[in-house]
């Protein structure tokens, strides 16, 4: 894989990493308030917790390293994988 496939996967995951987290944001806010409002407050606090736990499932499933899949981690803009030190970083940079 050339320096530039690696970039470019790695920034794909990490827009939908950032997509994941603003959609999971807004479902808990907007979602668990309205949903706490309609069927009551424990199906709000459900709801919270099933969008954040489904939420942190699709990040730590999809948020790898494209050259040895382990986890990246919390890092969100790692230059290099802390696994296999794979450069994650644009080309030429
Ligand atoms: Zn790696």
């Amino acid at each position: 894989m050339s320096p530039e496939e690696m970039w470019q996967l790695v920034e794909r995951r990490r827009r939908r990493f950032i997509g994941t987290l603003i959609t999971a944001a807004v479902l808990m806010f907007v979602g668990a308030s309205a949903i706490g409002q309609i069927f009551g407050d424990r199906y709000g606090m459900i709801t919270l917790l099933v969008v954040l736990i489904g939420a942190l499932l699709f990040i730590w499933r999809d948020w790898r390293c494209p050259a040895c899949q382990k986890g990246l981690g919390v890092e969100f803009r790692p230059r290099v994988c802390p696994n296999c030190g794979a450069r994650l970083a644009p080309p030429g940079s």
